[in-house]
């Protein structure tokens, strides 16, 4: 009932008489009342004028399932969505599901995570109510060795979004992070389990900074928000939708040609340090070049004295001369 008379009023985006919606509804208008006073404690704007109705005013940014179904537009991404107001991580999460034979598509996303992993075990910082934190779980019909290519569609999924719906120039810091004025707004984190040929399946998980005001520790120095960056009001679901949108376009496209070069020269130009020096910081040996953008296997090419090294992403973090970007 709650879900109906919301998206009738979001619909209408006007008054909406209780008469019109017990009608549309089939329903008493102590039913549609109930219901308006449910969603106005779930945090809804909404307003309510004598012989006018109900209109639902700039709405707050609330997450929830129903939320998330009112916005979903993809067509198999989210079919099945599993929503936590608090988790450990929405990776562990996907990947019990996964193990409990949960579908591909099917998406964890998590009001807030209490154990958000970054790279080789690193916190993600997920405070309640500021971020996005979200899975998809995927069982690709590809070899293992192709799966680092997801981060890169996942990458490029949500700087597009974000430059598409919200205006902002958001950029990409080869593989996994997107960042926005210099500083990242975004990690992804993809984990996979496999057998020696194929993949049983793959989770990637996307962290994004929503409304966050501050960062704690290290991530002080690297870290910001949309909300730091920009006026813009955001609606999370909005937000995660047109993620998995782009994700269902790029996704195609890379499963269609069975590598990136359908997608090289978009991601190209979102790189943020394209024609940049940056330093490979690679455990055997750290060297520096110019980034001239991604191979069609998702490589980072960067220029030396010496040619061309084609990076892959593993146990390599790229960093900029004089800082993070
Ligand atoms: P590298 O380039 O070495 O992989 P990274 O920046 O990609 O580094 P990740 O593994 O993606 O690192 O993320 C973990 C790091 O991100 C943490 O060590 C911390 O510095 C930083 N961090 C933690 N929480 C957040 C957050 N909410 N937003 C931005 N950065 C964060």
């Amino acid at each position: 009932m709650k879900s109906k008379i919301l998206s009738a009023l979001r619909n209408a985006q006007d008054y909406v008489s209780g008469q019109e919606l017990c009608e549309s509804l089939g329903v008493s208008r102590t039913a549609v009342w109930k219901g308006v006073k449910k969603l106005k404690e779930e945090g809804y704007n909404i307003e309510a004028v004598p012989n006018k109705g109900y209109r639902l005013m700039e709405s707050l940014d609330v997450l929830n399932a129903r939320e998330l179904e009112n916005f979903r537009q993809t067509s198999w991404i989210g079919e099945t969505t599993v929503y936590y107001e608090v988790t450990d991580s929405t990776n562990i999460q996907a990947k019990r599901l996964a193990e409990e034979g949960a579908a591909h598509g099917t998406l964890v996303v998590a009001g807030c995570q209490e154990a958000g992993k970054g790279r080789r075990g690193r916190f993600w910082e997920s405070p309640e109510k500021d971020g996005i934190f979200m899975t998809l779980l995927l069982r690709p019909d590809f070899k293992p060795e192709k799966a680092s290519m997801l981060t890169i569609v996942a990458a490029l999924s949500v700087a597009k979004a974000i430059q598409t719906i919200l205006e902002l120039p958001a950029k990409i810091k080869w593989p996994n992070d997107i960042i926005l004025n210099e500083k990242k707004i975004c990690g992804i984190l993809t984990e996979m389990n496999t057998e020696i040929e194929t993949i049983n399946y793959v989770v990637v998980g996307i962290g994004i900074n929503v409304s966050n005001q501050k960062f704690e520790g290290d991530a002080a120095l690297i870290a910001t928000s949309i909300a730091l960056e920009s006026d813009k009001k955001i609606h999370r679901a909005k937000l995660i939708d047109a993620v998995w949108q782009q994700f269902e376009i790029y996704y195609e496209k890379l499963c269609k040609k069975g590598d990136l070069s359908g997608l090289k020269e978009e991601y190209d130009s979102f790189l943020v340090n394209k024609d940049r020096q940056v330093r490979i910081l690679d455990p055997k040996e750290p060297f520096e070049g110019v980034a001239r953008g991604i191979s069609e296997t998702g490589e980072l090419l960067v220029e030396t004295n010496a040619g061309v090294r084609a990076v892959s992403s593993g146990e390599v973090s790229v960093r900029g001369i004089y800082g993070y970007v």
